[in-house]
Parts: structure tokens; C-alpha cells; sequence
């Protein structure tokens, strides 16, 4: 919970967010014209999708199989009754005058999502609803100084609003449930969830409230902001900006604002419609929509291993912490590499190795996981050699840092430079007796009680040997002569 000090006291922020996704079909909801991202203008529109006279909507299997099966991923109710509605309004990139849309009885009811927070409380964020609607077209406003043009590609295609309690309470919480969303989503293979191409959508509805209160205050909605970055910074703003007006004794109104990515603000776009300014009303073109539950029962038997059960599993089966495991799932193909380098090896040294090595050399690069210059097999055999006591921890660094240079194996860069550790602990006790031969007055330092002078010693003899003598046994060879009374 984030509290904001204002001049008269503690606010705190309530936020709920709906999220438009883009349902990964072939298909358009009603027709079966293309949804391929980025074709031609105009390229992909049927005549239903242009709303030609006569034409009507006929009903795309897939996009209800991928709401059923999102529903399902978010533990949600799956309403076998639903209804489509028309949603009234005009806008020139809306041929019919209406879009198809669920109102008073969606697809999917009440379910939730839970957050795992980097302080490690989890946070259940409940789901309102989920409903099916049809996308408008695009009106492009900067092709010519004195026309407008409207491409209907994506007039047709199907979104899933996705609606959440009021139950956020900062900015943070809000990032982390988009990111949650998103990964089901793509675990599901239900949305891409690419947020610049627009696949995937939000409208944040934040109200503020005196820190103890328990009424929600008066909200205002920011409309389709388009990254997770930008939905945090107008959390930011917008929240100061509703504590200045209602210290000043002023009112909030309900309305819709644009988050303004150049200016770094929130501004009003228009005032809030209610829905009866709508005029929903049940499609007369299309039946109640009514499932079977046999269709149901069959998507969530097919349903794949979501983030929280892979969490889980990651946790009893790989020994890892809560944390780790929550980093290691928030995206599938970080997953799949790491049960692959993993697979019959120590998964707590895996993990660490791809959290903290890898992702560390990712990030330096911009690159993802997927363009990973080290694959998982080579990261697994780095994980064998350091198993093996043939790399020290800090020898695998070299070596994993060559690896991301050259794109070699392990084997091969410590085979060439001669980079075996030694384990011998004949060979690393000669080293030792030298070096404390050479320094005998540090060593009667070190008996006197300065301590610290071990540090000096482990380096002496890990120069000697180019770091390559094993540290633990180093360690303890070191302490058993210098605890000796003689050298
Ligand atoms: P609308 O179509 O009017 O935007 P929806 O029901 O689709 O209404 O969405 C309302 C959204 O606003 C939900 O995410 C809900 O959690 C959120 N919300 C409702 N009341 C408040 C409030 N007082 N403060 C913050 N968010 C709220
Ligand atoms: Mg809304």
C-alpha cells in the first residue's frame, strides 16, 4: 500500500483496471476476415466487418474457446448463459454505429489473480468479469493535413475486457498484476499480450481516500495506456493530482482522462458516459450464446501448467525460494530454460545461475531470453563443471562471461585456457606452507589477533596458483596451519 502524505494527512490510492486483450485467433469475432498484425490498410475487412446492409454476425468458435479457456486460467466462473449486446455510439471508425459487446451477462464471472510482491506477501487481486467485444477501426489523423483516413483491419477482431476490483492500492501492485495478466495470458496462448502493438490495452481507474476510511472516493478513469512504465507514472500523477484538489476543498469529478506520455500528465478527454447513455440492448442478430458443459470441462482438462502451479512445483521440487521461483515463471520461455538447465543437476545452483549470470549479461545487452547468447545446454554444462569442483565460483564468472562472448561451451574455454581448479589438496598445502614461510611476520601478526589478515593469505596463495586452488578447501587448509603453532 502506498500512502501519500498530503498537507492535511495520509491518502491512500484505490485502483481497479480493465484490460482490453487481443484474442489470438485467425479469425475476427464475427467474420472471417484475417487479424495478421501490421497487413495493409483496408486489407483484412469482410463485409461484415465494414457493416454492409444485410450482413450478419456469425459467432468464431475459437475466440469463446479462448475466453473459456482465459476464464478457467483466472479461476474465474464460467457462465454457460451468455448474451451478446449492442453498445450504441457513433465514431467514424465504427461502421455499424454499435459494437458487440457482453453487458449484464458475460462470458466469464468472478475470479482473481495473485501477486507475489518482492517483500513476499501475496496480494489476491479479484477479477470482476470478463466479457467478449468486438475492436473499432483505427482513425488516423497525421497521413494528410485536411483528411482523416479509417483502417477497418481491426474493426471485428475480438478483445476480451478484462475487469478488476478496486482491490489495488499503488502504483506497484498495479505493475505487478498487468505483468501477472499478462503472463496467464501467455501461458494460456490466449492474447501475445504486446503492449506497443496494442494486443494488449489498459484503462486505469484510480480514486483517492483519507488513510483509514473505508468508503471509495470519486474515481476518474485514464484511458488505453500502453505500457506498464507509463501506467505507473500516471498512477503517480493522477494520485497527486486527485490529493491537491480535494485538500483544496475541492470536488473529483467522474471522467475520462488521456494520459499524456510527452507532457508526463493526465488530462480530461471527455466526461464520463454512463451506460445508459449506450442503449444496450441484446443483439437481435444473435442468439444467447449457451455452452456446453462438456465444452468447458474439455478446455480446463487441456489446460497447460499456469505461473502459480509452475511456482509451486518449482519450489517443492527444485528446492527454491518463493521469490526466485516468481521471477523464474513471470515468463514462460525463462521457464522452459531454466527446467532445462536444471534438468538433473542442482536447481538452486541453476536458478541462481540463470536469475543473477544470465539475466545479468541479458539486461547489459537488451536481449531476451530468447536471443540469449548462451543456450540452457551450455549453461547446464558450466552447472556440471562447478558440480564437479572443476570451476570455482568465481573461475565459472570467467568462464560464463567467454561463454557470452564467444558462444562456446564451458568445456572448450576451460579446456583452452587451462582453467581446471585445483582440488588436490597436496598441491594447494605446498602453496600454502610458501606463502606463510615467505610472511612470517604477518603470520605472527595473525596469531596476535589481527584477524583480518586471512583475507591477505587466501589472496597470496590464490595468486600463486592464478586463482584456480578450490576456495573451500584453500580455506580450511589455511585455517588448520595458522591455528598450528609452528609454520
Ligand atoms: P466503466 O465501463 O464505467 O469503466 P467498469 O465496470 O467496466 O465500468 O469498470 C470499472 C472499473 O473501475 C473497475 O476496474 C473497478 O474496479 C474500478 N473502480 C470502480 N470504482 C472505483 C473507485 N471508487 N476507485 C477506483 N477504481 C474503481
Ligand atoms: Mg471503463
Amino acid at each position: 500500500m502506498t500512502i501519500l502524505q498530503g498537507a492535511t494527512g495520509e491518502w491512500e490510492m484505490v485502483i481497479g483496471l480493465e484490460v482490453h486483450a487481443q484474442v489470438i485467433s485467425n479469425a475476427k469475432l464475427f467474420s472471417a476476415a484475417a487479424t495478421t498484425f501490421g497487413a495493409a490498410p483496408n486489407a483484412q475487412v469482410s463485409l461484415v466487418d465494414a457493416a454492409f446492409p444485410g450482413m450478419l454476425p456469425v459467432l468464431n468458435e475459437k475466440c469463446i474457446e479462448q475466453a473459456v479457456r482465459t476464464g478457467l486460467g483466472l479461476k474465474a466462473q464460467i457462465n454457460l448463459t451468455s448474451v451478446f449486446d449492442r453498445k450504441n455510439y457513433f465514431y467514424a471508425d465504427l461502421p455499424a454505429g454499435y459494437q458487440i459487446s457482453q453487458f449484464t451477462q458475460p462470458i466469464v464471472g468472478k475470479g482473481e489473480i495473485l501477486l507475489d510482491m518482492p517483500d513476499g506477501v501475496t496480494r489476491c487481486i479479484g477479477i470482476t468479469r470478463l466479457h467478449l467485444e468486438q475492436d473499432a477501426g483505427k482513425s488516423m489523423h497525421d497521413q494528410s493535413p485536411s483528411e482523416t483516413f479509417v483502417d477497418l483491419n481491426r474493426a471485428g477482431v475480438a478483445l476480451m475486457e478484462i475487469v478488476s476490483e478496486p482491490d489495488m492500492r499503488s502504483g506497484e501492485e498495479a505493475g505487478a498484476y498487468l505483468k501477472k495478466l499478462r503472463a496467464i495470458l501467455r501461458y494460456l496462448g490466449t492474447c501475445d499480450g504486446n503492449m506497443e502493438e496494442g494486443s494488449m490495452r489498459c484503462d486505469v481507474n484510480l480514486s483517492m481516500r483519507r488513510k483509514g476510511e473505508t468508503a471509495f472516493g470519486t474515481r476518474c478513469e485514464i484511458k488505453n495506456v500502453n505500457s506498464i512504465r507509463f501506467v505507473q507514472q500516471a498512477i503517480e500523477y493522477e494520485s497527486h493530482r486527485q490529493v491537491e484538489v480535494l485538500e483544496s476543498g475541492g470536488t473529483i469529478i467522474q471522467e475520462t482522462r488521456l494520459w499524456d506520455t510527452a507532457k508526463g500528465i493526465t488530462r480530461t478527454m471527455r466526461s464520463k458516459e454512463d451506460a445508459h447513455d449506450y442503449r444496450y440492448f441484446p443483439d437481435p442478430d444473435l442468439l444467447p450464446l449457451v455452452l456446453d458443459p462438456a465444452f468447458v470441462e474439455n478446455i480446463r482438462q487441456h489446460l497447460p501448467e499456469l505461473p502459480d502451479d509452475k511456482r509451486a512445483r518449482f519450489i517443492t521440487y527444485y528446492g527454491l525460494k518463493p521469490y526466485d521461483a516468481s521471477v523464474l515463471v513471470a515468463e514462460k520461455a525463462t521457464a522452459d530454460f531454466f527446467e532445462l538447465v536444471a534438468a538433473g543437476r542442482d536447481g538452486k545452483l541453476a536458478a541462481n545461475w540463470v536469475t543473477v549470470e544470465l539475466f545479468g549479461a541479458l539486461n547489459k545487452r537488451g536481449k531476451t531470453i530468447e536471443e540469449s547468447p548462451v543456450s540452457a545446454e551450455a549453461l547446464g554444462g558450466l552447472v556440471d563443471l562447478i558440480s564437479a569442483q572443476i570451476l570455482s565460483g568465481r573461475m565459472a564468472k570467467e568462464v560464463f562471461e567467454a561463454m557470452v562472448e564467444t558462444g562456446q561451451s564451458a568445456a572448450q574455454i576451460v579446456e583452452e585456457r587451462g582453467l581446471k581448479q585445483v582440488t588436490d589438496s597436496g598441491a594447494i598445502e605446498k602453496e600454502v606452507d610458501a606463502i606463510l614461510a615467505a610472511n612470517g611476520d604477518k603470520v605472527a601478526e595473525y596469531r596476535s589477533g589481527k584477524d583480518k589478515l586471512f583475507g591477505f593469505f587466501v589472496g597470496q596463495v590464490m595468486k600463486a596458483t592464478e586463482g584456480k586452488a578450490n576456495p573451500a578447501l584453500l580455506n580450511e587448509l589455511l585455517k588448520k596451519k595458522l591455528s598450528g603453532s609452528a609454520v
